[in-house]
Order: C-alpha cells, then structure tokens, then sequence
C-alpha cells in the first residue's frame, strides 16, 4: 500500500525561533543606532564648544605618551603652590624630548619658564586652563551652582543626579564633612525643588512618578578607614553615617544612589546596601539605586544575586548598569599584586556583557529597575531594541550620561522619546581631580566611542554587533603561523614537541 505523503509545513524548532528573535533584534538595534548617530552628527554639524574643545583635546592627546603626562600634570596640579613648582613640573612632564605638543608650544613654555614674572603667567595661565577643562565636567564649585545646572537640564526634559565630588577620603572629619554636605544638600534641594513645576519627561514613568531630587554617593567617602580587610567594622561605620542620610532622603522623597568604585569596595558595597535597605526604615523604599560594572567578569552573578536578594526583600530597587570606570587601575593593581585580573581585557568582552546584562535587567524590570548608562550609541540602541522587544513602553528604561560628556546621546535620546537622566559632578577642584583625570583619560582612549564617534568613525564598524569580536580567540605572541607551519617545522609555538 502506498503511503500518502502529506506535505508538511516544517515546525521552527525552539533555536529557528531564537535565532529569528536574535536576527529581529540585531535589525532593530542597528535602526536605533542608525537613527541616534544621525541625530548626534546633526548636531556635531551645528558645531560650538564640543567641535571646539574636541579639536583641542584630539591635537594635544595624539600622542598616547604626551597623553599620559599632560594628565599627571593636571592632576598634580591643584597641590602646586608656587610659580616654581608649576614650572619644574611642566619642565618634568611635558618640555622632553620624547613628548610631542602641538606646533609652537614647547617653545612657548620654555620662553615662559625662564624668569619669575613669566613663571608667575604661565602657573596662572596653567590653572586657568585646567579649570577651564574641569568646568567642563565638574557643574560648580557648590550646590548653588549645581543647582543652576540642574535647573537648566529640567528646562531641556533631562532628569538629574547631582554627585557631590570626593572619593577615599583621609581623615574622619573629612568623611563627617562630606555627611554634612550630603545632609545639606539633600535639605536645600528639596527646598528648593518643591517649587518647580512638574515635568512629565522627567518625573514620570509609565509606572508610577520619580522623584524630582535625586543623588548619587560614593560609600567610601563616609568613612576615612573605608578597609576590604576589616569589613565588619567598614560596614558598621559606614551604615552609621548613611543611615542620616537614607533617612533624610526618605522624608524628603530624594532618591539614593549608591556609585560603585573599585573591585576591592564592591563586596562592603553590596553588604552596606542589602544591609541597610533590609532594615525596617528603609524596607519598603524603592527610591534606591546601586551600580554593577559590565567590565567585571563577575558581573551576572552580581546581577543575579541582587535579583534574588530584592525579590526577598520584596520593594523593587534601581540599577545602574555602568561598564566601569576602573579599568586600568584593575589591570595595574591586579598585575602588582599577581592577583587575577578582576576586569575582561577586551573591550568587545566589556561590549558583550555589557548587552547580556542590559537583557537581563530589561527582563527583570519590575524588580530591578533599569538605568542604562553609556555613551555608546550601540549599548543604548540595544537596550531600546530589548525593551521594545519585551514591549516595555518608552520611558519605563532610564538612560544615564555624564554631565559634559554625554549631553549629545542625552539629547539624542530624549528626542526619541526616552527618559534621560545626566550624572552632574559639583565640588572643589582639588578633590575633583581624580574624577577629571578619569573623565580625560575616557574622552581620550582609543577604545572609547566617544573618541572614535568625535572622529566620525563609520556606522557599520560603530554599530558592529560586540559579540563576535568577544568570542574570537586571543591569539598568543608567536602563533601567527601560516596553514601547515605547524607540521613543517614540527613544533607549535610552545617549544619544541610540546604542542602537536
Ligand atoms: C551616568 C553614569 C554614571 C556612572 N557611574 C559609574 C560608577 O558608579 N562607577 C563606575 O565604575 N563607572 C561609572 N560610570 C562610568 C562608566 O563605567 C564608563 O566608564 C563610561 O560610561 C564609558 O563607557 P561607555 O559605555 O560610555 O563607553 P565605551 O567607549 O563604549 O566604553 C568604554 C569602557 O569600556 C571598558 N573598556 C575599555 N577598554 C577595555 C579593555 N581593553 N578591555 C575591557 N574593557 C575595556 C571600560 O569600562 C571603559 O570605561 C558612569 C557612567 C555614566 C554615564
């Protein structure tokens, strides 16, 4: 008997639909991207002071060793007392024979080095200059100022964090002071912020309103022997003086954000924060952030273990997803000491799970609230094309830029419709520095797609999906061999014998 053959419409197996689902999502992040980087050269066309001091930066920063010094030198500079000092440090940084400055400048230091009245121009001429590049980053010297700032990002529909600047501070009235500023600000603020008018941009989210006041912290700054080592005591100090705080923040409906530093305060980070937010003050309160770093490899347990820990507690909390600010102090720290580097050593790896992560959030959005804070037009355009794909409405995903840095993207995707929040640094100079030289040396690496999209670096290589690139191998120093290599000479790159 012949047997009927029925035509059958072939059922997609579970990874034919995962690939579909990947493939859509891969066009709709490049259609983001494509939109947000044409909305960014529209305005780099409109040019003004980011054309201006870009130009400056790229002349100054070509080279990576006259890179290196120029940084050193700003950031030695706020504890330069004397014209003389000035000078013997720009002498000792910058007037060498293997640093390159731009046309002219060598010659015109050295004519300025040389008697007292020109060493008193050019130390003033130094300090103006850095602070002219601070101001760029850093929104005031005090919360007036900052507050000026603030208002006038409200005005253009961007949300604000204000960061008061200081980190690992040295002495424990130091870390009362810097309490004392949080408490004030937080008082003042609040104040003030209760007369401006509301603005659904950026005090609304499809689940519910936002506060209007909201501020990021750095734990290690509360407490002068802030100490992985003696973690006890770190967390019970540091819970001590950010209990005001929360408390403070709470009545006045300001919301908290934890920043996160390096590898070493991550463990008393996380515990300081479950902690405290498991206390019966603070349990109910979702006004309340942490950050994760995607450059750690450790990240997604990260991730996953604060999932778990806030579905315990049961109030959903905020996470700013960050790449991480760290990178080379990990790298150089963990060589010193023959650790295991904590951070990825590629940027596609940092790129990649970077996306993961944003999937994860993006998921897990009723629990852990997403902040996705970058300046990459492809991580941004990720997670739009994630939350669209789980059709989250717009606005429900906050993005985050840096003041001074990341206004552009900001603007970009705010138009779109997306909420956006800038992180705004205010404070003095000297303990600013460090946050300078951080923001500098990102501005500048080669690595960053700050630099590579000032440089107007190509769609497709901006866009290019990071996963790939994450999952090539790391080729060894000597194993460039071309096919058969191996088999003629009988040996791999090892040594002889030891690799077939
Ligand atoms: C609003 C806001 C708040 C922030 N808060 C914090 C914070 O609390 N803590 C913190 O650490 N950072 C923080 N950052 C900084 C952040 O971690 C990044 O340094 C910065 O945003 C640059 O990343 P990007 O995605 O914007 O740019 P990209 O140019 O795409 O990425 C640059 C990042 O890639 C990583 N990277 C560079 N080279 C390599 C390499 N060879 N291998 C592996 N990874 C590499 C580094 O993390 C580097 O910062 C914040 C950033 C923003 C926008």
């Amino acid at each position: 008997m012949a047997v009927a053959v029925r035509e059958s419409t072939p059922n997609p197996g579970p990874s034919t639909t995962a690939a579909r689902d990947a493939d859509e999502r891969e066009r709709r992040t490049r259609a983001y991207g494509e939109s947000l980087l044409r909305a960014l050269r529209r305005q780099e066309r409109r040019g003004g002071s980011d054309w201006l001091y870009n130009r400056m930066i790229g002349l100054a920063t070509q080279d990576e060793a006259t890179k290196v010094e120029l940084f050193r030198f700003v950031d030695a500079l706020p504890a330069l007392k004397t014209p003389e000092a000035v000078s013997q440090h720009l002498r000792q940084y910058l007037l060498r024979p293997d640093i390159s400055l731009p046309p002219g400048a060598k010659g015109l230091l050295a004519f300025l080095e040389r008697t007292a009245p020109t060493r008193r121009l050019l130390a003033a001429a130094s300090h103006t200059g850095a602070r002219m590049m601070a101001r760029r980053f850093i929104a005031g010297a005090d919360a007036r100022e900052a507050t000026g700032a603030v208002t006038g990002l409200r005005r253009r529909n961007l949300g604000f964090t204000l960061d008061l600047l200081g980190e690992a501070v040295t002495s424990e009235a130091e870390a009362l002071a810097y309490q004392k500023r949080y408490l004030d600000l937080i008082r003042d603020l609040s104040d003030i912020a209760a007369k401006w008018p509301e603005n659904p941009r950026t005090d609304q989210a499809p689940f519910g309103p936002l506060p209007k006041v909201n501020v990021s912290v750095k734990l290690s700054s509360l407490y002068a022997r802030f100490d992985p080592m003696a973690a006890d005591a770190t967390v019970q100090a540091v819970k001590e003086r950010l209990r005001p705080i929360l408390s403070l923040a709470r009545e006045r409906g300001v919301f908290v954000n934890v920043d996160m530093e390096q590898h070493d305060f991550k463990g008393a980070t996380h515990r300081i924060f479950r902690e405290i937010l498991c206390e019966e003050a603070y349990r109910d309160w979702p006004d309340v952030g942490i950050v994760v770093q995607a450059y750690l490899r450790d990240a997604e347990d990260d991730l996953l273990s604060l999932l778990g820990w806030t579905k315990g507690r049961g109030t959903p909390v905020w996470v700013r997803l960050v790449k991480g600010a760290y990178w080379d102090y990990e790298t150089i720290v963990a060589a010193q000491r023959g650790h295991p580097v904590p951070v990825f050593s590629r940027k596609a790896e940092t790129d990649a799970n970077y996306e993961r992560l944003t999937e994860l959030l993006i998921e897990n959005w009723q629990t852990l609230r997403p902040a996705i804070a970058t300046h990459n037009v492809r991580s941004a355009a990720r997670a739009r094309a994630v939350a669209e794909e789980h059709g989250l409405p717009p606005r429900t995903v906050e993005y985050q830029v840096l003041f001074g840095m990341g206004e552009p993207i900001g603007r970009a995707l705010a138009a779109e419709g997306e909420r956006v929040r800038v992180y705004v640094p205010f404070g003095e100079l000297l303990p600013g520095m460090a946050y300078l030289v951080r923001r500098l040396l990102e501005n500048t690496s080669n690595d960053s797609f700050i630099r590579s999209a000032a440089s107007a670096g190509k769609a497709e290589e901006l866009l290019a999906d990071p996963t790939a690139a994450a999952l090539a191998p790391v080729p060894c120093p000597g194993t460039a061999l071309t096919p058969g290599d191996s088999r003629r000479k009988g040996r791999g790159a090892g040594g002889e014998g030891r690799i077939p």
